[in-house]
C-alpha cells in the first residue's frame, strides 16, 4: 500500500501566481499507487449499479475507463467544445482559473441510467457541477462523484447535492 498523497507533486504558482497545481504525473507513472488509486476509486461504488462513468476533460479521462472496467459498467466523455463528433448538449462553467464549457453527446446516457462522475480533483466544483447538469439534461441519475484529490477548503462539494462524493486525497487550506 501507498501513502497516496506522498505521489502527488505541488507545483507552487502554476499555470499563474497563487495556484498550488496538484501533479498527478508522479502517481500515474507509480504502478503500485496506480492500481491502489483506480481500487480506492471504484471501490465504495461496487454495489452502486453504476451503468456509465463520466470522466470530465482532460484529466478525469485518466481514471474513469480503468474505473469502468472495474465496476463492469461504460465509459462517456464530457469534452471542451468543438470536439466531439456528434451531435452534443452543453453547459458553461466556472473554473479555479478561467471560463470554460463541457460538452456530452447527446446519446451518451439513456434516461434513468446511472451515472458516476470521475475527475482528477474537486475544486470550486464548477467543472463537477457543469458535467452534473449535462446528466440531469439527458435523463440521467447521478449515482455519485469520484475524485483523487478534494481541495476541501473550497467546499465543492457543498454545490453536489446528495450524491455520494469520494475523494482519496484530501488538502484542508492551500499547501
Ligand atoms: P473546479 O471546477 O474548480 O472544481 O476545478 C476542477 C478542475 O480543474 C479539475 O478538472 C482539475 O483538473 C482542475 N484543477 C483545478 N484546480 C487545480 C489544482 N490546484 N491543481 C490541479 N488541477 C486543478
Amino acid at each position: 500500500m501507498s501513502n497516496l498523497a506522498d505521489l502527488v507533486r505541488n507545483i507552487p504558482n502554476w499555470p499563474k501566481p497563487g495556484i498550488q497545481f496538484k501533479d498527478i504525473t508522479t502517481l500515474l507513472k507509480d504502478p503500485v499507487g496506480l492500481r491502489q488509486a483506480v481500487e480506492e476509486l471504484s471501490r465504495p461504488f461496487e454495489t452502486a449499479g453504476v451503468d456509465v462513468v463520466l470522466g470530465t476533460e482532460a484529466r478525469g479521462f485518466l481514471f474513469a475507463p480503468a474505473i469502468a472496467l472495474h465496476l463492469g459498467a461504460g465509459c462517456i466523455l464530457a469534452r471542451k467544445p468543438g470536439k466531439l463528433p456528434w451531435k452534443t448538449v452543453s453547459q458553461s462553467y466556472q473554473l479555479e482559473y478561467g471560463t470554460d464549457r463541457l460538452e456530452l453527446h447527446e446519446d451518451a446516457i439513456q434516461p434513468g441510467q446511472r451515472v458516476l462522475l470521475v475527475d482528477d480533483l474537486l475544486a470550486t466544483g464548477g467543472t463537477i457541477l457543469a458535467a452534473t447538469e449535462l446528466v440531469h439534461q439527458l435523463g440521467g441519475m447521478v449515482a455519485g462523484y469520484a475524485f483523487l484529490i478534494e481541495l476541501s477548503f473550497l467546499l465543492g462539494r457543498a454545490k453536489l447535492g446528495s450524491a455520494p462524493v469520494h475523494s482519496l486525497i484530501q488538502y484542508a487550506s492551500e499547501e
